[in-house]
């Protein structure tokens, strides 16, 4: 007897709904798309209990009429289309038939639609992939899909959807990226009847950046972004580019802030973001990316959009050519912006010496907190530890001079070990005589291993000692980030960084841990959402410790920062005081030693 059969239809679309129904977001996206390409100009989402519960969507588009109404669930059912030879270019967001039966196969669908010009509407309702008795309805133009209870036939899958408010931030980037690329649109996030986006009709992409984004950037009022247009050059062989990119001064931990268009659909793609990466050439530092938002038009025939079954990755034809045009581009405009990849590097400290190695004759020991000037550490009624994490290793705006400093100096200090920093590598390595070795100290490395160490252990004692801000700072978020943040805000407050709501996706910054020094408090957090990430449970352990990794790396001494001799030196006196382990949170080498045996192996003396 044959062992093969083939699968019941039903079950086919349960497969396949594997593949492209993930989670509550999926069923936004193919339900927003179809909106797309039936040419709505409004498409209003609704979601209740993060899309788990219910989503619907309404359009205003074309309709159906009865008998698509209900071809629409079979599958590879599409009016997109026909041929083979249209397969090799396609315009529409769908082309594959499968959002619909896939999504009925696991949920408790209803659709209303009808078409223009007053005709009846139709009403279909398909539970877990079973059609029920088709209904006429009265109905407005356009389509209505409500999505209940999603998965409830697939226990399995039900378990691998993510915190309410991670599926509701994956909901809320996914109407972004749909509405980021269609400006005609009118958009309408709502959830739990509680508004979250709603993007106008405006005239161009640029203009809905900024709605999306909640800033000025794109319109060009900031001059922390770069834009660029196909009319100032960004044309070639007929692709063109418009879109904006942020100068280092907005870069991020992570590329979640990359996005790109193809054809008004939002792609991944490697070459695309390596592209992005090499424009930028020097100008990245390690772990950071700059914000993207880069639209590209070009031939349908020129590429394959049949790639993945969500649809979100592509295939160029010419992956080389794209690549180039995308880095010639985005280069071409930093360029223009003063802001050459290779930036020339200024190999003088900033106490005048004209060697990117400053000797230093001994050890100094200077009491760095006169140094500090007239910054807030010296005002006596912030906590301890601010002064010590706000003196030591930022260097201070009033610079006293050294003599200043020896002045100052106290008389002696007791110190077992002998150290003696001789000056810095690339503004990025300390290079130390450590007793009779020689030492090469990653200094944001060392310095973030001591953050993490001193604030892990003020955490442990429930002890973290805080400083408040002078001015409370006042930072808005895009509306994916404000829910995720609002969700972590309690743990933060639990470590020192007091932030309180201050309206829809605007937080205030009140305090910070007093062991990060001065903050920039839009960056901080910024990294910390980055850093702790998407998927994350505020309660959990690992959370935790990545806030706190994350807060000290953000405020540890950067590479490519001058040093004075007397901060390198107050680094590495705290560096071998304590027994810290040899790598920072992230796991990188601290430090190399070289022994008196190593350098005369190396030197081929024994
Ligand atoms: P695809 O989008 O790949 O064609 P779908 O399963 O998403 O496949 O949709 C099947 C068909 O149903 C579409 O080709 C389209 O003709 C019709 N359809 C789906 N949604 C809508 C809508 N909102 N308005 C009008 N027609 C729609
Ligand atoms: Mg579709």
């Amino acid at each position: 007897m044959s062992k093969i059969h083939i699968l019941p239809e039903n079950l086919c679309n349960k497969i396949a709904a594997g593949e492209i129904v993930e989670r509550p977001a999926s069923v936004v996206k193919e339900l927003v798309e179809n909106a797309i390409d039936a040419g709505a100009t409004r498409i209003f989402i609704e979601a209740a209990d993060s899309g788990r519960r219910l989503i619907r969507v309404s359009d205003n588009g074309e309709g159906m009429e009865p008998e698509d109404a209900r071809k629409a669930f079979e599958r590879h059912a599409t009016s997109k289309l026909a041929t083979e030879a249209d397969l090799a270019a396609i315009r529409t967001m769908g082309f594959r038939g499968e959002a619909l039966p896939s999504i009925a196969a696991v949920a408790r669908v209803r659709m209303v639609t009808a078409q223009k010009g007053g005709a009846i509407g139709t009403e279909i309702r398909i539970h877990g992939g079973t059609v029920l008795p088709i209904k006429e309805a009265a109905a407005p133009a356009g389509t209505l899909i409500e999505v209940e209870d999603l998965f409830y036939n697939t226990p399995a899958r039900k378990k691998f959807l993510k915190s309410n408010a991670t599926e509701l931030a994956h909901i809320v980037h996914t109407v972004q990226q749909q509405a980021l690329p269609h400006p005609w649109i009118h958009f309408r996030l709502t959830h739990n009847d509680h508004l979250l986006l709603d993007f106008p009709i405006v005239r161009n992409v640029m203009e809905r950046t900024s709605q999306v984004t909640g800033s000025d950037d794109a319109a060009g009022g900031d001059s922390d972004f770069v834009s660029v247009a196909s009319d100032s050059g960004a044309e070639s062989n007929g692709i063109t580019l418009t879109g904006w990119f942020s100068k280092p001064g907005r870069f991020r931990a992570t590329r979640e802030h990359q996005e790109f268009f193809l054809n008004r659909r939002a792609i991944r793609n490697t070459s695309l973001s390596h592209a992005v990466n090499e424009a930028y050439g020097t100008l990245l530092a390690k772990g950071r990316h700059p914000m993207t938002y880069l639209f590209i038009e070009m031939d349908p025939a020129s590429v394959d959009v049949n790639v993945h079954p969500a649809k979100r990755e592509v295939r160029f034809r010419d992956t080389q050519a794209m690549h180039r045009f995308i880095k010639e581009a985005l280069r071409e405009r930093l360029r223009r912006e003063g802001l050459p990849a290779v930036p020339a590097v200024s190999y003088v400290s900033d106490s005048g010496a004209a060697s990117h190695v400053i000797k230093t004759g001994r050890p100094t020991f200077s009491d760095v907190k006169s140094l500090s000037g007239a910054r807030p550490s010296s005002d006596p009624r912030w906590p301890e530890g601010t002064r010590e994490a706000m003196a030591v290793y930022h260097p201070p705006e009033g610079e006293a001079t050294s003599s200043d400093a020896a002045a100052a100096r106290p008389a002696t200090i007791l110190w077992p070990i002998r150290i003696e920093p001789l000056g810095q590598v690339d503004q990025t390595y300390i290079v130390a005589l450590v007793e009779s070795e020689l030492h090469l100290i990653d200094q944001h490395a060392a310095h973030e291993r001591l953050l993490y160490e001193r604030f892990r252990s003020q955490q442990k004692a429930s002890e973290i000692p805080i400083q408040p801000l002078l001015i409370p700072e006042v930072v808005e978020f895009p509306t994916a980030e404000a829910l995720r943040l609002r969700e972590v805000l309690p743990l933060l407050g639990g470590l020192g960084l007091s932030v309180e709501e201050f309206g829809e996706r605007s937080f205030r910054i009140r305090a910070a841990p007093a062991v990060l020094g001065v903050v920039d408090g839009r960056i901080l957090l910024e990294d910390l959402l980055d850093d702790v990430g998407a998927g994350a449970t505020p309660a959990a352990e690992e959370t935790l410790q990545n806030v706190m990794a994350s807060m000290a790396c953000h405020a540890a001494i950067k590479a490519h920062q001058s040093l004075r001799p007397e901060q390198m030196t107050r680094l590495l006196e705290d560096l071998y005081r304590q027994e810290v382990p040899p790598t920072c949170p992230h796991g990188r080498p601290i430090r190399v030693r070289f022994s008196r045996a190593d350098l005369e192996k190396l030197f081929q003396r024994r």
